[in-house]
This record gives structure tokens, C-alpha cells and sequence, in this order.
């Protein structure tokens, strides 16, 4: 009787009835470990340096060591250098300098973009996980939008994701100073208030220097935890992403989900398909716009009456809630940069023996990994309910009706690390030429 269980329950789960929310990927134990040293102390004192230069705005003062964004980016550059010192200098921080149009400002004048970067290189430095937030501050709001001289906090827009990058790149450099199979960029951007001038920067550098980019996250706006009419929430938080098979934004959404359940499964991810917040926007949406899987993370509850304004105060941003965002960062990008690359381009055609009711599906190699697994969802699903392994091969006879779901191809590493998804045959996504026809006698 009790086998007769188990083997039905077996049975249960291999055709998929139940669906497996962290989607198979493993737990890493060097991650559990790295997150344990994400602290809310060292938030909490990198952002009240960080409001302690009064403005960051992208226009404000860049000569005085004490006010402006110049001090501002220097201080955090001094920082992640520190962390690299720390590491035995397994970070290379640079500023990434160019110039934009501040198209938002009357006089449209010309201005530096300053970013910081701290790259930790990986086995592979054309492929790269970027994870931002952005130093910059503002009081939009007010009535002088533009105003660079007047106190501008920004303790949680976007001192909250300043200072979790940062910290992401501390936690991260100390527990893994080799670097992982790709390369990770952690940015702190300048320049979004007025238009992600630095994302955009950035994004558009990566792509002339040929990088590929497997995902791009930004933090931003994720310290509040109280809205204005006093409900809280320090149990979830959201991730923005675009639904589109073919960059796969949709799939990273599904990926952090997943990747929450198994490090994280006491807070809640609140995945959103849409880019952002209606009529908002955030430094993931350049990378989006260059067709790469892209994300934001953002705090379940915000407070309108302190966005953009003077009230973006220290006081009102709480470190551990933080600290549970920064985590769920850090498993995500951990993850996926010891992971291989997903493939690239799919195939499929109807199987003739099965009469069409089942699909030989095809991928593109991806070198190093020791296998390869399908996932299936109903196109109404929100995330994919059954895991079938292939094995090491790069076609499969899968008896699925792919006319009624969509399926994803992933790969597996050697140290079970899984890339993300490709949807097969997804529309405008990249196609594998059919192989020639045999010949007919
Ligand atoms: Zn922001």
C-alpha cells in the first residue's frame, strides 16, 4: 500500500500536475552562505553617508568633497574599491564617463554622466549580469524640478538600491572573488531623473563593445515598507518585467520567482509583466529596449508623499527589509552567472508518427554544460508546471501538443546551476535554418 502511494505520487509529478514553483533549480550552499552576510547595519550607515551629501542631483556640485554628486560618486567609488581591496582585488571599479542632453532642462545643455562600475570579472568577460540602482537624487516634485542646490535625500529613491548594489557588490567580491562563469557589473547610475540618461550610457556601451547581456536588473525604490494611508508590507516585493518570448523578460521574472522560493521562501515575490509602474520608468528599460531580459525590483508599497521631494528622509526607510531585497538579489544574480548561457535559437516541426500530436523540438549547443531540460506551460499559466530532462542532446521527441503551451529550453551546468529559459519558436525570436530533407529514393 505505502509503495502504491509513493509510486502514484511519482507518477503525479512527472506529468506535472503539480507545479514545482522553484522550477528545479538547486539550492547552492556558497550562496545560502553569502547571504547570510548581507547586512542591514552596513545598509543603514552607506545611506546615511549617502544623504549626508545633501543633493545628488545629476546637476548639483561636483567640486566640493561634502555636497553634490561629484562627492557622492567619489565616496562610492571609494568604497567598492575598498570592497575590492578586501577581496584581494577581485573588483575592478572604474568611472563609466560620457555625456548627455538633459532634454528635460530648458536650456537642454550638454552634461557629464558619470557612473560608477565595479565589474567582477567571470570565466567568460563577453557575457555579463548587470545589477544597478542609481545615486542620483531629485525633488522632482516640487516646483522647481530642476533644482541642484536644495537638499534632495533620496534615502529611498534610490538610496535604498544605491546602497543594496553596493552591498551586492561587497557580499558578492568576499564569497566568490574568482568570479563565476560570467561577468557581473554592478552599476550605480547617475543621470535617471532626468530621462536614465546613465543606464541608457551604459547599455549602450555594452552593446557597441559586443558584450551579451544575459539579464539586467535595477533596484530601485525598495526601503518603504509604509504607504501613506498606514498599511505595511515588509513581506514582498515586486519585480517589473515585460512578458516578451522572444528577449525573455518574462522569463527572468519567472527565474527571480523560482529563485525566491528556494533561498527566500518567506518573502513573497509579486512578479508584474508590464515594464514598470504605470507611467513610470526605471534603468532596466534601456537594456530592455536593446532586447535583453530585463527587471526591476521594486518595494511592495510606496509613499507617494515622499518621492521626489525633501520628505525622502533617512528615518523612514527601514534597512531590513531592504537587506531581504538585496538577498533575493544576490541568490538571482549568483545563480545566473554560475549558470551556462541559455540557447539561443529553437526549432520545431509536428512528428509525423504520432500523427502531429507530438513535437520534435531543437536547439541551438551551448558548450560546456552536461545536459539540457524542457519546460511546459499552458499559455495561460503563469509559470511553467512541468520539467522534462533531455539529457545531453539538442533535439527531442516531446509529447507535448506545442500548438496548446509554450515551452522553454534551458541548460545545465556541471555544478546544476540552470540558464534561463528560451521560448521555443517564440515569434520574432532567433530561428534554427530546418535541416535539409532527405532525399527520397
Ligand atoms: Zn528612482
Amino acid at each position: 500500500m505505502r509503495t502504491l502511494l509513493i509510486a502514484s505520487l511519482l507518477l503525479a509529478s512527472a506529468a506535472g500536475a503539480q507545479a514545482p514553483s522553484t522550477l528545479g533549480l538547486p539550492r547552492d550552499a556558497r550562496i545560502a552562505a553569502a547571504l547570510a552576510d548581507v547586512s542591514p547595519a552596513r545598509l543603514r550607515a552607506l545611506d546615511s553617508v549617502l544623504v549626508s551629501f545633501g543633493t545628488r542631483h545629476t546637476m548639483s556640485d561636483t567640486v566640493s568633497n561634502t555636497r553634490g554628486v561629484g562627492a557622492a560618486r567619489r565616496w562610492i567609488y571609494s568604497q567598492l574599491q575598498q570592497y575590492s581591496r578586501d577581496c584581494g582585488g577581485c573588483l575592478k571599479v572604474e568611472y563609466d564617463t560620457g555625456t548627455a542632453v538633459i532634454t528635460r532642462h530648458i536650456e537642454r545643455p550638454q552634461w557629464p554622466i558619470v557612473n560608477v562600475v565595479a565589474w567582477l570579472p567571470g570565466r567568460d568577460p563577453n557575457r555579463v549580469i548587470v545589477m544597478g540602482g542609481h545615486f542620483d537624487s531629485c525633488v522632482c516634485s516640487s516646483p522647481n524640478p530642476m533644482d541642484a542646490t536644495g537638499d534632495a535625500p533620496g534615502a529611498d529613491d534610490d538610496g535604498s538600491g544605491t546602497v543594496a548594489v553596493m552591498e551586492l557588490a561587497r557580499v558578492v567580491g568576499k564569497h566568490f572573488p574568482q568570479g563565476l562563469d560570467a561577468t557581473i557589473a554592478f552599476v550605480l547610475y547617475t543621470g535617471e531623473e532626468q530621462g536614465l540618461l546613465g543606464s541608457t550610457q551604459f547599455a549602450e556601451r555594452l552593446q557597441r563593445e559586443g558584450k551579451t547581456v544575459t539579464a539586467a536588473f535595477t533596484d530601485d525604490i525598495i526601503g518603504n515598507v509604509v504607504a501613506d494611508d498606514g498599511r505595511v508590507d515588509s513581506t514582498s516585493v515586486r519585480v517589473f518585467a515585460v512578458d516578451s518570448l522572444a528577449s525573455g523578460g518574462g522569463e527572468l521574472a519567472r527565474y527571480v520567482w523560482a529563485i525566491g522560493a528556494v533561498y527566500q521562501p518567506d518573502f513573497e515575490v509579486l512578479p508584474v509583466l508590464r515594464l514598470d509602474r504605470l507611467g513610470r520608468g526605471g534603468d532596466h528599460a534601456p537594456f530592455h529596449r536593446t532586447g535583453v531580459p530585463a527587471l526591476r525590483f521594486s518595494e511592495r508599497l510606496e509613499n507617494y508623499k515622499r518621492q521626489h521631494l525633501v520628505t525622502d528622509t533617512f528615518e523612514h526607510v527601514n534597512f531590513g527589509y531592504i537587506a531581504k531585497v538585496a538577498r533575493l538579489n544576490l541568490a538571482t544574480v549568483v545563480s545566473l552567472a554560475a549558470a551556462p548561457s541559455r540557447p539561443v535559437r529553437t526549432a520545431y516541426s509536428r512528428d509525423r508518427a504520432s500523427g502531429g500530436q507530438s513535437f520534435n523540438i531543437r536547439w541551438d549547443t551551448v558548450p560546456g554544460v552536461i545536459a539540457y531540460e524542457l519546460l511546459v506551460r499552458r499559455t495561460t499559466a503563469p509559470t511553467y508546471t512541468r520539467i522534462v530532462p533531455t539529457g545531453n542532446v539538442t533535439s527531442f521527441l516531446l509529447d507535448e501538443q506545442l500548438d496548446d503551451v509554450w515551452v522553454g529550453v534551458r541548460a545545465v551546468g556541471p555544478n546544476g546551476h540552470r540558464s534561463l529559459t528560451t521560448v521555443v519558436g517564440a515569434p520574432n525570436g532567433p530561428r534554427l535554418p530546418n535541416p535539409p530533407r532527405t532525399p527520397q529514393p
